[in-house]
């Protein structure tokens, strides 16, 4: 109450109705510092109060988990990325008749995605296009993997929240991006925004992209090229000796040109690179960092800093999560006590 402008009544009667609804439960009293009167009532999120099935559909793997209202996820499996997107559907639904409470599916997808509609347009790696998403009785988010890290990211940091301009970078078999402009993310007028997987590095390649053309970054950017198939352990990588490796020194290379680029383009003053170099240490970053800043226009470098991911593992169950807590528990929890 002390961070509002309501009254008191108003705010009593608020937190009532929150309370009757069960969104938040009581979980005690304490003495307002001597002050005679009433005594604060503590309240929290009651997490059983809202429950989405995350999916997040990987390259390799897909992970599911159950979402709360507070923000916390449960996981629940993994299992390998089917070739037909009915096979996880199938999963889906046996999962919903065991957890009942579900309201909300939200789909994490490598690749692009018509959020106001829930159709993958385009996964390059599976080849599956336009595909609706329905599931009987329950609402469905779907978005691309590298808008929901970017959501995560701005729940968790608040500086990232405020800038004018951030951005996700998701490094895995492809380079996809999330952007954060004026405050919410920009996917363009018909989803493909951020494609920078798709920018040609070389006119004369014979590396064919999943789009169409050649000599697409994400023809030479994938981690596996370097860092071998699943399972693998890319820190053990720059445990080593990593610069006099002319493989890694040659990828840091292409990484950073390729950042460079993004930075270039958007002029973001959070650039955060995640995926399979999520866990990366402190260092790794920070010579990234100077590596961008060292191939980026003067005035772009200048303002730029590279983070690492706030989830070193998990960050798109995260996002899925918060995206469906803004996009609807919020507005539900509001709509029942106006
Ligand atoms: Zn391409």
């Amino acid at each position: 109450m002390k961070l509002t402008s309501l009254s008191p009544s108003t705010v009593t009667r608020c937190v009532n109705e929150l309370i009757n609804e069960n969104y938040v439960v009581e979980v005690g009293t304490s003495e307002q510092n001597g002050k005679v009167g009433r005594k604060a009532i503590s309240i929290k999120i009651n997490p059983q109060s809202f429950q989405t099935l995350i999916v997040d559909v990987g390259a390799y793997n897909t992970n599911y988990a159950i979402g709360y209202a507070d923000g916390t996820i449960e996981k629940l499996e993994s299992s390998s990325t089917p070739e037909d997107f009915q096979e996880v559907l199938n999963e889906v639904d046996s999962l919903l008749r065991f957890y009942k409470n579900i309201e909300v599916v939200s789909f994490s997808i490598p690749g692009m995605v018509d959020v106001e509609n829930d159709t993958i347009l385009f996964v390059p790696s599976r080849g599956w296009k336009n595909i609706k998403i329905e599931i009987s009785g329950k609402v469905v988010y779907a978005d691309n993997e590298a808008n929901l890290a970017m959501i995560a990211e701005a729940f968790q940091r608040e500086e990232v929240r405020k800038s004018k301009c951030s951005v996700f970078v998701t490094v895995r078999e492809g380079f996809g991006t999330g952007l954060w402009i004026n405050g919410q993310i920009f996917r363009g007028p018909s989803f493909t925004a951020g494609e920078f997987g798709h920018t040609t590095i070389n006119l004369y390649s014979d590396r064919v992209c999943q789009c169409g053309n050649n000599g697409c970054i994400d023809t030479y950017i994938p981690v596996s090229y370097v860092f071998g198939k699943q399972p693998r352990n890319i820190q053990k990588y720059f445990d080593e000796d990593w610069e006099s490796s002319k493989k890694i020194s040659e990828y840091i290379e292409l990484l950073s040109r390729a950042l460079a680029n993004v930075v270039n383009s958007i002029n973001p003053e959070y650039l955060i690179v995640g995926g399979e170099l999520s866990g990366l240490n402190e260092a790794f970053y920070k010579f990234i960092e100077a590596k961008v800043k060292e191939h980026a226009l003067e005035h772009a470098g200048k303002i730029l800093k590279v983070l690492p991911p706030t989830f070193s593992n998990d960050t798109y169950l995260y996002g899925a999560l918060y995206a469906t807590i803004e996009d609807y528990f919020i507005p539900n929890v509001i709509s029942k006590i106006k």
